[in-house]
């Protein structure tokens, strides 16, 4: 199949044609016709898969016989809600390059950053609005956007705007735009609280499934430590020392956990930067431009703030906590071996994660292969580290002796 099977315009045409994209993705192939069709839509696809350009190039044509100059008062057409800025402007980026040979006018809004550009812009006109829930609404309240005319609405990482707490900001954003318009929701993963917001959304949706076991695995190398919580960092530092090199992104589950292992690397003379949501909008986006530029080769980061973002070309992904989600796992490791390159993912299993591997395994239906090169192997009887509750001055004043004792004891 070719992009010019679809009743797709020349100058998209050209615009996909000067990114080199030779044919459609399997998102792509099935979610494109769908849209310029007007159907509403539920689509479970990792990032990678080409999921962006599955949405924008309908819409861009969708709107092409309409395309004029921007101008007070133009109704916005499409609005695609995104969790995380940096996403949001990654989904605008990537309109706006699909849409450099058309008339079409694409704007991002997100917090964290001051309004009065955003009113400016706005004020000017715009057919395509990507935006993150809280700004858009508190747009809407100082009467800068006017929803009334949405004709096509995109949920974008639906998995994600529900598990940051969302759910009322959609249900409000949705109740501000017309009741008639084409409904589109794109999710990573299809939790029973997805299908549940897809069933009150969408009107006789078509279902979209991209198997994420198709993108992933193939020409990733997987490696899975067991190792103790306690040596996860050590571990960290021998797989960096000894197993990979080039672009790394490393998972963590909390911003503490980013923050502490950033701090060690620095320490150990990695080049690392990290992105979390408690660091400013412009702290974030240099840390990503760096990475991205390969200034600096390692990126810490929680899922919540690097999912669907585009980097690409990873030589590898370590997984210093496993996700408790099994589509995550896949999710992160598409992340590397993207577009034929290979890469690699190291995953640390601790004694209290092992159920989750297993989850793993059984979506990618096939053992992770254990690392041959394994320094700090976790004891098979070790039982899972039970989190006692703290109370007591007392209790807290040694914990914290003992705590600074083992930091002076360490090397890192
Ligand atoms: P996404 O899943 O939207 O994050 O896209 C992942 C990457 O795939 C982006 O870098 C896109 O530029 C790229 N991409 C999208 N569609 C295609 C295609 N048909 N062929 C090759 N690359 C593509």
């Amino acid at each position: 199949m070719k992009f010019s099977d679809f009743a797709i315009s020349k100058p998209i045409l050209k615009a996909v044609a000067a990114q080199h994209y030779t044919k459609p993705t399997l998102v792509q192939e099935r979610a494109i016709p769908a849209i310029l069709d007007k159907k509403d839509l539920i689509v479970s696809a990792p990032t990678g898969t080409g999921k962006t350009a599955a949405f924008a190039l309908p819409l861009l044509q969708l709107f092409l016989d309409r395309q004029d100059a921007p101008k007070k008062g133009k109704k916005i057409k499409a609005l695609i809600l995104s969790p995380t800025r940096e996403l949001a402007i990654q989904i605008a980026a990537n309109f706006n390059t699909y849409g450099q040979f058309t008339n079409l006018r694409t704007t991002v809004v997100y917090g964290g950053v001051a309004i009065e550009p955003q009113l400016d812009i706005l004020a000017k006109g715009v057919d395509i609005l990507v935006a993150t829930p809280g700004r858009l609404l508190d747009l809407h309240k100082q009467d800068a956007v006017n929803l009334d005319y949405i004709e096509v609405f995109v949920l974008d990482e639906a998995d994600l705007m529900l598990d940051m707490g969302f759910q009322d900001d959609i249900n409000k954003i949705e109740r501000l735009c017309p009741n008639k318009k084409q409904n589109l929701l794109f999710s990573a993963t299809m939790p029973d609280k997805v299908m549940e917001l897809a069933n009150k959304m969408l009107e006789a949706p078509q279902k979209i499934f991209v198997a994420p076991t198709a993108t992933a695995a193939k020409t990733v190398v997987q490696h899975l430590y067991y190792v103790p919580k306690r040596q996860k960092m050590e571990l960290c530092l021998h797989v960096l020392r000894n197993a990979t090199k080039g672009q790394i992104l490393i998972f963590r589950r909390t911003k503490f956990g980013v923050d502490k292992l950033e701090k060690t690397l620095l320490k150990n003379n990695y080049n690392a930067v990290s992105l979390h949501g408690d660091k400013s909008q412009a702290a974030r986006q240099e840390a990503l431009q760096r990475f991205k530029k390969g200034e600096v080769n390692i990126l810490i980061a929680t899922d919540v703030a690097s999912r669907g973002i585009d980097i690409s070309g990873l030589d590898a992904v370590i997984n210093f906590d496993m996700p408790n989600i099994p589509e995550i796992y896949v999710h992160r490791i598409g992340r590397t071996g993207r577009a034929g390159l290979s890469g690699n993912a190291y995953s640390f299993c601790g004694a209290d994660e092992k159920s989750y591997v297993l989850s793993i395994q059984k979506l990618l239906q096939k053992p992770i292969p254990a690392a041959v090169d394994n320094p700090y192997p976790l004891d098979p009887k070790e039982k899972p580290q039970v989190h006692k509750k703290r109370s007591g001055s007392k209790h807290r004043k040694g914990r914290k002796s003992v705590a600074s004792k083992k930091k002076k004891k360490r090397w890192y």
